[in-house]
């Protein structure tokens, strides 16, 4: 089967023939293929190829191209992109759910496939677009199935994280999990434990961003793999999490996780411990606290729409089931959605002869809350008096 291939693709091609000229094999690879396939936009487009690593190094240095190596991967900067190019390889055996002991290179293309995760992420592609699928992947495409690549049991015995990719791929591409494969990964399940937080989240997060997380979720409960999730057991209600599990699909990692929260029930306490429970970014969890603090609002004030912005007043009123749209039309109906809608600036302030300092925050905060609050017009002329009032206020109750 021939694949058209995408302009994604085309920008490749050089990093192919530079492989190909010094006479090794190359390949595009994983789930770039894959999503050109299903004609989902395509984000890395990685290359696989039988050049050993210290070659590698060699052709790229030579054509200036080197960007430096990560777990044995190289990458290859060209026309201000970046690819992974990865040596063919085969993971020798795994220690302890998670790490292979040694990993020995091959020159064999299929053997390389052979230990991706599942078939539809085991495709190579040849710079003529012309597809390798040794494990029927294409098929499983086209039923919209999850399977591992051999045996399930043996291939999530190796690493665990593979079980909750599962549940990844299939909530972001909407497809079921093989029945083989969704035995094994509740047989395994336990080895999850020995997998780092991080690499959970990751996995968890892109989950909770798919087409269909309320199924993954639910199959997920069924067979008690979230018990082995960071902090589960904090979730003491989780009747809501199927019953009423909606929202609208989004990359923001902030409002998929919100969502996942609320229905889960989690507040206050437990959701401050749940939260570090997690390996998650400050400001994400900041995010999380603030939007949940929204939704438990029967009314959130003016300010708090200013401040939670359009993207997130919008899956809010989703979530929230707001069928009258009253949280999205509140945020309309604000005077200003952005600072830069502020009839005034530092400019404006310098000129009626405020001294550049911290002050200039603190005035236009106070401009901010007033305007947004109905108390004073969004006109220059009204805002430089409220100012200057500001101004000497300040001044005066400064030490
Ligand atoms: P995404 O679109 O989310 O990037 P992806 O398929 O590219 O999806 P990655 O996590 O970026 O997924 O991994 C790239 C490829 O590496 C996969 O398609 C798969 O072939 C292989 N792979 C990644 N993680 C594993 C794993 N734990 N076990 C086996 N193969 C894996
Ligand atoms: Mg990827």
């Amino acid at each position: 089967m021939i694949i058209e291939l995408t302009n994604e693709f085309k920008e490749a091609i050089p990093v192919l023939n530079c492989l190909e000229n010094h006479g090794y094999q190359a390949y595009f690879v994983g789930g770039s293929v894959r999503d050109a396939i299903l004609r989902r936009p395509i984000h890395d487009v990685d290359i696989t190829t039988d050049a050993l690593p210290n070659e590698m190094k060699r052709i790229f240095k030579t054509a200036d191209n080197y960007a430096g190596e990560k777990h044995g991967t190289d990458l290859v900067f060209l026309n201000g992109k970046k690819y992974e190019v990865t040596t063919f390889r085969i993971d020798g055996k795994y220690l302890d759910n998670r790490h292979p002991k040694n990993v020995s290179f091959t020159k064999n293309l299929k053997e390389d496939l052979s230990r991706r995760d599942f078939t539809i992420n085991a495709f190579a592609m040849n710079q003529e677009g012309k597809l390798f699928d040794y494990f029927s992947g294409l098929n499983d495409l086209k039923k919209k199935i999850i399977r591992t690549v051999g045996d399930a049991k043996q291939r999530f015995s190796e690493d665990a994280l593979r079980i909750l990719r599962a549940f990844r791929f299939s909530s972001q591409l909407d497809f079921k999990i093989e029945e083989e494969t969704l035995r094994a990964s509740q047989m395994i399940k336990e080895n999850l434990n020995d997998i780092a937080t991080e690499r959970i989240f990751v996995e968890f997060s892109k989950l909770l961003a798919g087409k269909n997380p309320q199924r993954s979720l639910r199959q997920m409960y069924d067979l008690g793999i979230v018990d082995f999730l960071p902090g589960h057991e904090l979730i003491t209600d989780q009747s809501d999490l199927f019953r009423n599990y909606i929202g609208i699909q989004s990359s923001s990692h902030a409002i998929n996780w919100t969502r996942f929260i609320f229905f889960s029930n989690l507040r206050e306490s437990s959701l401050t411990k749940y939260l570090g429970s997690w390996k998650m970014s400050n400001q994400l969890k900041k995010q999380i606290f603030k939007s949940i603090n929204l939704l438990e609002k029967d009314k959130p004030s003016k300010l708090d729409l200013f401040d939670a912005g359009l993207e997130i007043s919008i899956a809010l009123s989703a979530i929230k089931r707001d069928d009258r749209n009253n949280l999205l039309s509140d945020y309309e109906n604000l005077a200003i959605h952005d600072l830069s809608e502020l009839d005034i600036n530092g400019i404006d302030l310098k000129n009626i002869g405020i001294p550049v300092g911290p002050i200039y925050g603190k005035i236009i905060e106070d401009l901010k809350e007033k305007v947004i609050l109905g108390k004073i017009n969004n006109n220059k002329q009204r805002l430089l008096k409220e100012a200057k009032d500001d101004y000497i206020n300040m001044g005066t109750i400064k030490k």
